[in-house]
């Protein structure tokens, strides 16, 4: 029945001890093996650990079908498994630990809709101390329903709901909310023009209210931007504008500007890994600002929270990234070819894909020739649309309940 195990090295607690004059008391306890069982009717995971440790497990309905196990001073020591990850059986698929924060915890996806049957704390038996937990399939409506942590008035899911980047799967089709992103404006005109035109704001003033106008031409998105005017607004009201509008991407526009002019094309960006760490620091500090309605919750939902959505962005980022640079590619010359890093503070919020393009470089004089071109912004701009078109699925003329949020603050 067990089909699948794997070990992790037992290095970092004996080492620690090695190490320690007085006291191993503050060694964490070292997981040393998962192994996962698959019977008829359940599904089962073995966690073991060289102490015993009080965890918690709970599933998770959204976005995707999981099972968490909280496992409170659990210190992750991977052997042969690359970055944490492995796969799992049975109902289990791939699962990837995760040491940040407080609460280490392994995240298993499920193969479907799942509820806890069994959890339980076993003795050594010529191994570690075990930590068990056993699946079995349940309906969707109850899997949705016990979802969350348990004795919590609040489910995860409706939490979870909450974020907007996690919308329930509810098989309906949502239409895309792009919201655009002109950078700098009013007493911030950004690079300057040194080859004739408008400088770096104007630019991509025009190049927005160009894409708007692409995008509403296809009827198939809902588009938001954050000036349509030559304003002066913060970095953080840009994020705010996007999070009320419950962006599923957001595109910030720009021209580069180099200290040679030789320098030229088009770039895209989108969170670096010190970005990451930036964004969650912050949301700590000042009360999970990148979380609504937080400062109610405990800090171990919002961290999860947090993770879960965070980890979402990225993968919807990186993939729209690519995706656009394809098709970027083939109306102008790329900087790069492939989506670069940075921690730039509008790429920063969990809960919505963002990407920062950057359109070509100001200061090159072929590069401003083209961006104060109309016809070539709107090139430019027809394959941002073109890539929107292949990211999302077209919902047609079927139902929207996008209508029923918030709009954007006028701007
Ligand atoms: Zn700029």
């Amino acid at each position: 029945m067990v089909v699948m195990a794997f070990q992790w090295a037992k290095t970092g607690c004996a080492a620690l001890l090695m190490a320690a004059v007085a006291g191993a008391a503050a060694c964490a306890n070292d997981l040393t093996h998962v192994r996962f069982g698959a019977h008829d009717d359940f599904s089962r995971v073995v966690i073991e650990a060289d102490r015993p440790i009080e965890f918690d497990a709970f599933v998770l309905a959204e976005p995707t079908p999981r099972l968490v196990v909280s496992l409170p001073g659990a210190a992750w020591r991977v052997a042969d498994l690359a970055n944490g990850q492995g796969r799992g059986h049975g109902l289990f698929e791939e699962f990837r630990f995760d040491p940040s924060g407080h609460n280490p915890r392994v995240i298993f996806n499920l193969e479907g809709p799942a509820r806890i049957v069994q959890e339980m704390t076993l003795d050594p038996a010529g191994g570690g101390y075990r930590m068990v937990v056993d699946i079995a399939p349940a309906p969707r409506e109850e899997f949705v329903e016990l979802a969350g942590f348990p004795e919590r008035s609040q489910t995860l899911t409706q939490l979870l709901a909450e974020v907007a980047d996690v919308t329930p799967d509810l098989g309906l089709c949502r239409r895309p909310r792009i919201v655009v992103d002109p950078g700098h404006g009013g007493r911030d005109p950004g690079a300057l023009q040194r080859h004739g035109g408008g400088h770096e704001a104007d630019v991509n003033l025009a190049a927005a209210l160009e894409l708007r106008a692409l995008l509403n031409a296809t009827g198939r998105f809902d588009v938001v931007l954050t000036r349509e005017t030559d304003v002066f607004i913060e970095l953080e009201d840009r994020v705010r504008i996007a999070r009320a509008a419950q962006a599923d991407m957001f595109i910030s526009l720009h021209a580069d500007a180099a200290g040679s002019h030789t320098a030229r094309g088009a770039a895209v960006y989108v969170l670096s890994s010190q970005g990451v760490d930036r964004s969650r620091t912050r949301a700590q500090r000042e009360g999970d600002w990148f979380l609504p309605e937080s400062e109610h919750r405990p800090a171990e939902v919002n961290e999860i929270l947090f993770d879960i959505s965070m980890g979402d962005k990225l993968n919807r980022s990186r993939q729209f990234a690519s995706e656009l640079l394809a098709e970027v590619r083939t109306v102008s010359a790329l900087l790069r070819d492939h989506p670069e890093h940075r921690g730039f503070l509008v790429l920063l919020d969990a809960q919505f894909p963002a990407v920062l393009f950057e359109m070509g470089f100001m200061s090159n004089p072929q590069d401003a020739r083209n961006l104060n071109d109309a016809n070539h912004r709107r090139r430019l701009m027809a394959s941002i649309v073109a890539a929107l078109e292949d990211h999302f699925p077209d919902c047609g003329a079927r139902t929207n309940y996008a209508a029923n949020s918030t709009a954007a603050p006028a701007r």
